[in-house]
């Protein structure tokens, strides 16, 4: 499993959930996951108003 990064919209509201800092930001949009950190905890998939974390199994 792994989660997708499309077209963030860089609205901030992931910046704050994940507790391991494994989201990768270029300015304040999301560019990619850090798999060495990420626990798959999904809260930053969860927060996300837009669709833009997409879970792919
Ligand atoms: S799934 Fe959890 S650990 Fe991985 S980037 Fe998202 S919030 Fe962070
Ligand atoms: S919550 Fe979604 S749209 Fe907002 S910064 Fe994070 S990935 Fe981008």
């Amino acid at each position: 499993m792994y989660i997708a990064v499309t077209s963030c919209k860089a609205c901030g509201a992931c910046r704050d959930v994940c507790e391991v800092d494994a989201l990768i930001f270029q300015g304040s949009r999301v560019i990619g996951i850090d798999y060495d950190k990420c626990n798959l905890c999904l809260k930053c998939v969860k927060v996300c108003k837009n669709n833009s974390l997409i879970v792919v199994d």
